[in-house]
């Protein structure tokens, strides 16, 4: 058996390392001898090609969610998508409505922008998910208004792993002339999206959930029929108005790849994620008091999220040092709160606490789960260990 590289990486769903093809045509836009044009450059042919190759790019994402390439917005990342998608519509379309529906175990950058919309003065609906981390159609039913313009509800949690039924819930916002925004910054490669068929009118993407870059994301804005976002950033007027900046030719190309690679080695992915995931819960098995807050049977397989009763998360973390996990979100990683996701779906707070999340991906291997479930079937049965009790 090798050795593995310390300290073990199991926090894919934080960021991915780069596939090093992702980093070969990466590599291929900076250089004085390389396409390093501005692609706007309208006066010149080295313009022209940069442009190109945004386009190819362009092409590559919007084929894997099924998307025809105009919808496709660049951006800096799912969160700036999600700060378009939801207060880029919802200031567009005050005519519509000023009601927008989410739920309690988004991710941050929708959680803080409907805060900030509330400030604005609209009014956000929480739905808060059962146990399994999903929120139902018939609950985002009963919360449909005739004001609701925008139901923004994530594909696949990112701490939890669950997927929601993206093409039911959106089916529900339509029903109600509302439009359907989701977060598919995980589901990407994991879950198949297809914006056609699901029905999805908004979707926020992320480079480096795909293994491709950080710094680039995109938002998929449907055309037919048209919605309506309106400009955060302004500028130049590129991306149709909708997003101004100079384009990145280096991120955007590597998104397009990793998009691509994504979708090219998505059976083979999945069965090797898929594998590992069991090899690590089998390893668990013996560890008594081991809860898994992910529903498993209905999750994306690179997250496993873990309940040790009776450990303190944070003190598992240290004691994992040779380990690389996450005790909630790497967003709110720097406070001691319980995780607000695993709050959300009814985890009891003590439990909360001694929860971490471990996540798999296309580089992870055998001797990286063997080697991690050493470590932590050492560091659990250490922790609890009842301290001496005093002399009398
Ligand atoms: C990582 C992540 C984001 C943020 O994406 P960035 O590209 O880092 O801005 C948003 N939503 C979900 C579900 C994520 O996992």
């Amino acid at each position: 058996m090798t050795t593995p590289t310390l300290p073990i990486y199991l926090d894919y769903a934080a960021t991915n390392p780069v596939d090093a093809r992702v980093v070969e045509v990466m590599q291929r836009y900076l250089t004085v001898d390389q396409l390093f044009a501005n692609p706007a450059s309208r006066s010149h042919m080295l313009g022209w090609q940069a442009e190109q190759v945004i386009e190819q790019a362009r092409r590559q994402v919007a084929d894997a969610i099924g998307a025809d390439p105009r919808e496709i917005v660049w951006t800096s990342g799912a969160t700036e998508a999600d700060n378009l998608a939801l207060i880029g519509f919802m200031r567009a379309n005050r005519e519509r409505g000023l009601h927008l529906v989410t739920s309690t175990i988004e991710h941050k950058a929708v959680v803080d922008t409907a805060h900030a919309l509330e400030k604005e003065g609209f009014e956000v609906t929480w739905l808060t998910p059962g146990r399994d981390g999903c929120i139902q159609p018939e609950q985002l039913r009963a919360a449909m208004r005739d004001d609701t313009a925008l139901v923004s509800l994530m594909a696949v949690n990112n701490e939890l792993g669950s997927i929601n039924d993206i093409a039911a819930l959106a089916e529900v916002a339509h029903a109600f002339g509302a439009v359907f925004h989701t977060d598919a910054a995980q589901a990407v490669g994991r879950i198949s999206l297809d914006v056609v068929n699901q029905q999805i009118d908004l979707m926020s993407l992320s480079g480096h959930k795909a293994y491709g870059p950080k710094g680039v994301g995109a938002l998929y804005v449907k055309r037919h029929p048209d919605i309506r976002v309106e400009a955060l950033i302004h500028g130049g007027g590129h991306e149709r108005g909708m997003r101004s900046g100079t384009l990145p030719t280096h991120q955007i190309a590597g998104m397009g790849e990793a998009f691509a690679l994504m979708q090219q080695q998505h059976d083979d992915d999945m069965a090797h994620i898929t594998r590992l995931q069991q090899r690590f819960l089998r390893g668990l098995d013996g560890v008594e008091g081991v809860y898994s807050n992910t529903p498993l049977e209905q999750a994306v397989p690179h997250i496993v999220n873990l309940a040790f009763e009776g450990v303190d998360g944070e003190s598992l973390l240290m004691a994992l040092r040779d380990v690389a996990v996450s005790t909630g979100s790497a967003c709110n990683s720097a406070s001691v709160d319980p995780s607000y996701v695993l709050l959300g779906i009814g985890t009891p707070r003590s439990l909360a606490l001694s929860s971490l999340r471990f996540s798999f991906g296309r580089f992870t291997n055998d001797a990286d789960i063997d080697h991690a479930l050493a470590l932590i079937r050492h560091a659990v049965s250490g922790l609890r260990t009842p301290p001496r009790q005093a002399a009398d």
